[in-house]
C-alpha cells in the first residue's frame, strides 16, 4: 500500500508583506530535506531576508490524493515587455476572457494588486466577462496549495526541463500551480508574472492552450508580480476557493515540453 503524503507549505515575509511561499506534497522520507531547503531559500530570498517563516506540515491520506498530468509547456520568444504583454492579451482573448477583464487584471498586477503598490500573497479572482476581482480578502487573495509532481515525474520533468534551458526551479513550481489551477471548476484561463525583480518571465495557462511561457512580461528590477485566475461569471467563490487550497492534486504525469518558437509563429 502506498504511505500517505504530507502536505509542507511555506510563508516567509518581511514587516508582514509577502516575500516568498512553496508549495510542496512529499513522501515522508522527503520532508526533512525539503523543509530545509524552503528555510533557506526564505533566508537567501533576492528580494531580502525573511524576519518571519510559517511552515504548516499536515498529512494527506493517499487515497484522497487527485492524480493528475501537467498541461504541455511552450516558450513564445517575444522582444521585450510590450510585446510580451500584447501577446498575453491575444493569448487570453483566445479563451473567452473580455478585453475590459484582461485590462483590469493587468493593471492590478503592474501597479501591486494588494493596493498600495504592495503584492498580494495569492491570486486575484477575476470575473472572465466584466473583469470585476471577485477574491474576498484583496490582500491575501486565493492561494493554490496541496499539489506537487511525484517523486518520477519531478525526475522527467527535470530532465526535458534542462534540456530546454529552463532548469530554473521557477518554471517548475509554476508550472506545478498552473496545471492544479487549470483544473479547477470555473477557472477559465490564468495569468502570471513573478513579484521577484530578478525573473520577467510570465505565463499565460487554460485547459485548451497549455502552459505559454513569455520570457518578458515585466522589466527586471520591477518588484511587482502577481497571478490573475479568471473564472467564469456566476462562479461561487467559496467552493472555488476550498478546492484551490485544500484538494490535494499529485502530478504523476507530465505534459510535452516544446522547444521555443517566436510568438508570431504561434499557431496553436
Ligand atoms: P511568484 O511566481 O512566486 O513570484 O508569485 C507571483 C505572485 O503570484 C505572488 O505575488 C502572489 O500574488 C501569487 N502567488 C504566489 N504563490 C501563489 C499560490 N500558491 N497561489 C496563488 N497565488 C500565488
Amino acid at each position: 500500500m502506498e504511505p500517505d503524503y504530507f502536505s509542507l507549505r511555506m510563508h516567509a515575509s518581511v514587516e508582514g508583506a509577502h516575500l516568498s511561499g512553496a508549495e510542496r506534497l512529499l513522501l515522508p522520507a522527503d520532508l526533512e530535506g525539503a523543509v530545509q531547503e524552503l528555510v533557506r531559500r526564505a533566508l537567501a530570498h533576492p528580494a531580502g531576508q525573511a524576519d518571519a517563516i510559517r511552515l504548516n506540515i499536515d498529512r494527506v491520506e493517499s487515497a484522497r490524493l487527485s492524480r493528475g498530468m501537467l498541461p504541455d509547456l511552450r516558450t513564445l520568444l517575444v522582444a521585450d515587455v510590450v510585446e510580451g504583454r500584447a501577446a498575453v492579451h491575444q493569448l487570453l482573448r483566445r479563451t473567452g476572457v473580455t478585453d475590459v477583464a484582461i485590462k483590469s487584471a493587468m493593471t492590478a498586477m503592474a501597479q501591486g494588486a494588494a493596493g498600495a503598490g504592495r503584492n498580494m500573497r495569492g491570486a486575484m479572482l477575476v470575473d472572465a466577462v466584466s473583469g470585476e476581482r471577485r477574491e474576498p480578502d484583496k490582500e491575501r487573495g486565493v492561494r493554490a496549495s496541496r499539489m506537487d509532481l511525484a517523486p518520477r515525474a519531478a525526475e522527467l520533468l527535470d530532465q526535458e526541463l534542462a534540456a530546454l534551458g529552463l532548469g530554473h526551479r521557477n518554471v517548475r513550481e509554476a508550472l506545478v500551480l498552473a496545471g492544479k489551477v487549470s483544473q479547477a471548476p470555473g477557472v477559465v484561463a490564468e495569468l502570471c508574472w513573478s513579484d521577484d525583480p530578478d525573473y520577467s518571465a510570465g505565463y499565460v495557462c487554460s485547459g485548451s492552450l497549455g502552459y505559454l511561457r513569455l520570457p518578458h512580461l515585466k522589466t527586471c528590477g520591477d518588484p511587482h508580480g502577481g497571478r490573475a485566475f479568471f473564472i467564469t461569471p456566476g462562479t461561487a467563490v467559496e467552493p472555488l476557493m476550498d478546492w484551490l487550497q485544500a484538494c490535494p492534486v499529485l502530478f504523476e504525469q507530465i505534459g510535452r515540453c516544446h522547444p521555443a518558437i517566436p510568438w508570431r509563429e504561434y499557431a496553436p
